[in-house]
């Protein structure tokens, strides 16, 4: 494609974004040179449709910039610090979270998933990377076919498990079922068979009758003067059916939504007074009227869903909404921003924004992490992701995603990871680099655990570690090396020792018999003392026992020293 060709698919950017665009577009046509995708294409057709998916959703020339370039770092001998030079920090920062997340892999079970999730929102640190990356993997999957089926099943469940929950997360309804619909047909093609077939049957059935429907609900508002903009059909994608019939018991009587009736109104009120209409012409299902207009959906969707006994017993699903609320059920964040981008956002959209609560929340927490935020700032600016202020996600070298507190440091880490590899660590690279055992991690730093079977914890590892996991582990490693209260605030200097007490019938040789227990099991005695009583003194030993069955042994031996009464030990600590 050549640039003027491109150039024409963008219409909305000014001659000044143009220039901007068409920099990247070289740097990247250059830097792609005679790469090749898996399907034998030239490797550029990639980031230029990523790019044009970028435009279209509306998101700024940096944005489309950085779409060009988002895999030239990583894939090609151009640098950061050539974009940097070229396009300014705002591209380079946007390359370079885009080149980060690219080291997030699907782990399987549940609590990883969803740190790999988070994971990926505290790197990218800024929507519009997000965003990128959504589309970036839309195109992968778009053109996945070329790919051996191994990786195919690989990438279309790391879709399904961390890209599409991450659109729908953003509100970005169309995204999020396109890249269910064509992961699902690879992660699971059985089941998509069976769907799709299943589906076909069924579908031109309830095509005919909602063919009858449509003209009677038309007429009806028309009737009662509400404008109708739009009313169409929408089909339940697959996979979210799969997983609602899964949720059902495989029974598709109990899939009422099977076939949505939707209906766009041009107001609020107009939205109330249709579902007034419907719910004249057909008694509604209890219990499933629900109101998102009212109370929006986490993600910000807003509608009015309706269920009723329509003509012929059908049970049929009514959707009604505004213009505003179906933009933003299908681009979600993007159809904000496309708004904002436009500096002057349509009569009223100001206010139903406020209602887009997660939007609201993310403002929120912004202003709370940067209290220079001012009023006036744009809205883009507030994007930034801080969500995850108290919590820093860190990759092991293979990808892994470990969860910890903000603060924690490669002791907390190396816990996460075996309570056998923190044991035994003797030191820890990070980004390949050594690093003192409080070093504060950072959100995708990867960290390596270098250990030695010989190393142990010591007690300064308490003030090192913020986990309470670490912490217990620390504690019980040192109860095993005989520190057995080991927990003292402050960073002086503390050893752990113990002392042992003999009481023993006076004689000749006692003291010497005592001591030979310790002399003959290579035990330095540290401190020695005797509390004389009249026929039976007190001994006092203080040493330093290697482990506890050390302790046990000296114990048993001394009380068969003749004339020994009572053995008892217990802990001390010398500064
Ligand atoms: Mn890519």
């Amino acid at each position: 494609m050549t640039w003027e060709e491109y150039k024409k698919q963008l219409p909305q950017y000014t001659d000044e974004d143009l220039k901007f665009i068409e920099s990247g577009f070289e740097l990247a046509s250059l830097s792609h040179q005679g790469q090749k995708r898996a399907s034998g294409e030239e490797y550029i057709i990639h980031p230029i449709e990523v790019s044009l998916k970028t435009a279209e959703i509306g998101l700024d020339a940096k944005a489309v910039t950085a779409a060009l370039l988002h895999d030239t770092v990583e894939d090609t001998s151009t640098d950061l610090k050539t974009v940097k030079k070229k396009f300014g920090d705002e591209v380079t920062f946007l390359v370079n979270a885009l080149t980060k997340v690219n080291v997030i892999h699907l782990q399987s079970d549940e609590k990883t998933v969803e740190s790999a999730r988070k994971m990926f929102l505290a790197i990218s640190r800024d929507i519009r990377v997000v965003i990128i990356k959504l589309l970036d993997r839309l195109h992968n999957m778009q053109t996945i076919s070329a790919l051996p089926e191994r990786d195919r099943k690989r990438i279309s469940l790391e879709t399904l498990e961390i890209y599409a929950p991450l659109a729908d997360r953003l509100g970005m309804g169309e995204l999020k079922a396109k890249l269910e619909d064509l992961a699902f047909q690879y992660a699971y093609p059985e089941e998509y068979e069976y769907i799709q077939k299943e589906l076909k049957e069924k579908m031109s059935q309830r095509e005919k009758y909602l063919e009858k429907i449509i003209p009677i609900v038309e007429k009806e508002l028309i009737k009662e003067k509400i404008k109708i903009i739009d009313i169409h059909s929408r089909t339940k994608h697959y996979y979210s059916l799969w997983k609602k019939l899964l949720r059902y018991n495989m029974d598709w009587n109990l899939i009422t939504d099977l076939i949505a009736i939707r209906i766009i109104v041009g107001s609020i009120e107009s939205c109330y007074a249709t579902l007034g209409v419907i719910h004249k012409l057909w008694r509604p299902l209890p219990g499933r009227i629900k109101d998102y207009i009212a109370l929006p959906k986490q993600n910000g969707y807003q509608s009015l869903h309706t269920t009723v006994f329509c003509v012929e017993s059908n049970i049929t699903e009514f959707q009604i909404r505004t213009p505003e609320m179906h933009n933003k059920a299908e681009c979600g964040i993007a159809a904000h921003w496309a708004w904002e981008m436009e500096g002057k956002p349509v009569s009223g959209t100001k206010l139903q924004s406020s209602k887009f609560h997660w939007v609201k929340q993310l403002r929120e927490w912004h202003s709370a992490f940067d209290k220079n935020t001012s009023s006036d700032k744009s809205f883009l600016e507030s994007l930034k992701i801080d969500f995850f202020k108290d919590r820093v996600f860190i990759l092991t070298p293979k990808g892994d995603v470990v969860d910890l507190p903000a603060g924690a440091t490669p002791i907390d880490f190396a816990y996460n990871i075996h309570s056998e590899i923190g044991d035994h660590m003797a030191g820890a690279k990070v980004n390949n680099r050594i690093a003192p055992f409080d070093h504060q991690l950072v959100s995708g730093d990867i960290v390596e655990i270098i250990t030695q079977k010989n190393k142990k914890p010591n007690t300064e590892w308490l003030n090192v570690a913020k986990t309470s996991l670490a912490k217990g582990h620390i504690r019980s490693a040192l109860k095993k090396e005989g520190h057995l209260f080991g927990l003292f605030p402050g960073k002086e200097k503390i050893e752990q020792k113990t002392e042992i007490i003999v009481i023993a019938r006076d004689r000749v040789g006692l003291l010497k018999d005592i001591s030979e227990v310790f002399s003959s099991n290579h035990i330095n005695i540290q401190d020695f003392s005797v509390e004389k009583d009249a026929n039976y003194p007190r001994v006092h030993i203080i040493f330093k026992p290697k482990h506890k069955e050390q302790l046990s042994k000296i114990k048993t031996r001394l009380k068969t020293v003749k004339g020994v009464e009572e053995v008892g030990s217990r802990q001390t600590v010398i500064k």
